[in-house]
């Protein structure tokens, strides 16, 4: 089966590492903005794989670059690990071209300036009710198309989303009769040594982060001031952290997919540096994304912060520690109340040893490698447009134990209030 992975960043090289490990993918031709980091992968891996490593140049801005690379690729699915920028360009050219899309992360303008953008966004937060840059109404609105033209797109594969939803319809379908409150919980306990760095694309997280909170709550949507909700827990492997409420993409799908749910949150764990760091630059107008004018040139204050940031990829030999990402379900089961806790507990220096990449890669590029297998093998079929909760989980959960994010459900969680 040929593959095309589209970027080569921290989280393409977990997920390529991964393909390379499985022999459903024959033929994978990585291509990125940058060819020498795909050469020098894909130089890293030959001789470790049975599967025919090739490389190339792409624009994924471009749909004509991408039409030209997967017609001389001829690729069955394509797997999207570059910006949640790239995702429609993406789809269209999976489209045209006759191929299957998979990504981790949904679409989100870059140019958030754009006054045509802007309307239809402004639009969307009176509607819905939250202001995030990132909603699924853009990728959703292929459905059509892909029904059509017969192709599969899978939104969202990575951990969250990606697993905490796979993990949802696990819990459905083998331990409540109804679900009616979900708290998604994202616990990063490593450390790796610099004052201030991201564990990936700054320029994505940091617009995350720095944005509103929101959570469903009856069929509606609540939003909160950017960390206005903050609670303690104490995570297996990791121990007590502090962690905060924040939108995050699946509590749309979810919303929408988990049939009489009450409440879905998200939560994620920082330390005091980081929230100070990030405070600071926000005061001072370095996480804007309008261009600036600078000795005689426009530049984007978040996207010039990247290029003095360390590159998430780098961070591998230096991050110790451990990630605990996971759901607590409340609901009934046979009439009876119940919560359990499913998660996973991920090692820094462990995967750093296995693909040169720190956890947060790693546990996004497993599940990436792992829904691209389910839609290339026809495991997950069915032409349209497609969450990972949407799936029979039970082929997902095997492969993340086979893969190396082995789950664990704990039946008597502490829950959060
Ligand atoms: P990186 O910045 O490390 O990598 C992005 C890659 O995409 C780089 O290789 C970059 O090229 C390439 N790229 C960017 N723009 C273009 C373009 N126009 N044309 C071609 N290639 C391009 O990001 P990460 O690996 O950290 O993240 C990848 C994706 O994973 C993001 O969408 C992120 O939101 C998502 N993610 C999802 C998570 C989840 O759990 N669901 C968690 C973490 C991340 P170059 O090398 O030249 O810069």
């Amino acid at each position: 089966m040929k593959l095309l992975v589209i970027g080569c960043g921290g989280v393409a090289t977990v997920a390529i590492h991964k393909c390379c490990e499985n022999p459903l993918f024959t033929e994978i031709m990585i291509a990125s903005r940058t060819k020498s980091k795909c050469d020098a992968l894909a130089e890293k891996l030959r001789g470790r794989t049975s599967a025919k490593l090739t490389t190339a140049t792409v624009n994924a801005d471009s749909f004509e670059s991408l039409c030209e690379i997967m017609k001389e690729c001829k690729p069955h699915t394509v797997l999207n690990v570059a910006l949640p920028y790239q995702d429609l360009t993406i789809m269209d050219a999976c489209l045209e071209c006759g191929a299957n899309y998979v990504d981790t992360a949904n679409y989100e303008a870059e140019n958030t300036d754009d006054p045509e953008w802007r309307a239809i966004y402004e639009k969307r937060c009176k509607e819905k009710g939250f202001t995030a840059y990132f909603d699924y109404s853009w990728q959703w609105a292929y459905q059509e198309k892909f029904k059509k033209a017969g192709l599969t797109a899978l939104l969202g594969t990575g951990f969250d989303p990606g697993v905490t939803s796979v993990y949802s319809a696990y819990a459905l379908k083998h331990y409540f009769d109804e679900i009616h409150y979900i708290d998604i919980l994202d616990c990063n306990g490593g450390d790796h040594g610099y004052p201030f760095a991201t564990n990936f694309n700054p320029e994505i997280n940091l617009r995350e982060v720095s944005a509103n909170g929101s959570y469903w709550e009856n069929g509606h949507w609540v939003e909160t001031k950017p960390m206005e909700i903050k609670r303690e827990y104490d995570f297996d492997g990791v121990g007590m952290k502090d962690m905060y409420l924040l939108h995050h993409e699946e509590i749309e799908s979810l919303a929408k997919n988990i049939p009489n749910v009450k409440r879905i949150r998200f939560f994620m764990t920082f330390g005091q540096s980081y929230l100070t760091h990030m405070q600071c630059l926000q005061n001072v107008g370095m996480l804007g994304t309008s261009p600036v004018h600078f000795e005689g040139r426009e530049i984007v204050p978040i996207k010039f912060l990247k290029a003095l940031l360390p590159d998430p990829a780098s961070l591998g030999p230096r991050t110790v520690g451990k990630t605990n990402i996971g759901c607590i379900f409340r609901g009934v089961k046979d009439g009876k109340e119940k919560s359990i806790y499913i998660y996973n507990v991920c090692d820094h220096q462990e995967c750093y040893k296995e693909t040169g990449s720190q956890a947060i890669s790693y546990t996004t590029g497993v599940p990436a490698m792992i829904g691209t297998a389910m839609v290339a093998s026809g495991t997950w079929k069915g032409p349209g447009v497609f969450n990972t909760e949407e799936f029979d989980p039970d082929p997902y959960m095997d492969a993340l134990n086979k893969y190396g994010l082995p789950w664990q459900v704990n039946e008597n969680p502490v829950l959060v209030d």
